[in-house]
């Protein structure tokens, strides 16, 4: 399977596509969320966070780049590069200790992040159509593959 396809035309079906594809996901695992401002980045992971038990907000963190969630036993990281000056920058805000075998790690704006950021297994790439949003779900790794896989049947 190349990608795994889908139109979504409201932000209820953006966060239960995210449901889906959490429930899919074990750590470790690292998934890329690309798209314009506005594409439906944050919604996903909102819908992605709350699926696995996260009451309440979740917002992009614009301005502290990572926010880290706990959720029982699960590690998952929210990344937000928009405003990451250089990817040196996420060394020294320990963000190497976030990708660890352990983790989950959602990423908007990974093209800011690139040469740092380590492989990504899932690249989820967000199209802003007329109406409501195009989603391409595309493997970077075996484990992304395997996740494809599942979500297809
Ligand atoms: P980003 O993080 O990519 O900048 P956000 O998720 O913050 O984008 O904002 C996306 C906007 O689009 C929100 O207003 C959200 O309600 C809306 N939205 C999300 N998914 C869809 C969809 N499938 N169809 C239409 N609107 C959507
Ligand atoms: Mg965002």
């Amino acid at each position: 399977m190349k990608s795994y396809d889908k139109t979504l035309n409201s932000f209820e079906q953006t966060e239960q596509f995210a449901a889906d594809v959490a429930g899919q996901v074990t750590a470790p695992c690292s998934i890329a969320l690309q798209g314009d401002l506005g594409a439906g980045k944050t919604t996903f992971a909102r819908g992605f966070l709350q699926a696995l038990g996260h009451k309440g907000k979740v917002k992009s963190p614009t301005y502290t780049i990572i926010e880290p969630y706990i959720l029982a036993d699960l590690y998952i990281n929210h990344f937000d590069l928009y405003r990451l000056g250089d990817p040196d920058e996420l060394e020294l805000m320990g963000a190497d200790e976030m990708f660890n075998e352990h983790s989950i790690n959602l990423i908007e704006w990974p093209e800011q992040g690139e040469g740092w950021l380590p492989a990504m297994d899932l690249w989820l790439k967000i199209k802003h159509l007329e109406q409501g949003r195009h989603f391409s779900l595309v493997a970077g790794s075996d484990k992304g593959q395997a996740i494809l896989s599942k979500l297809g049947k």
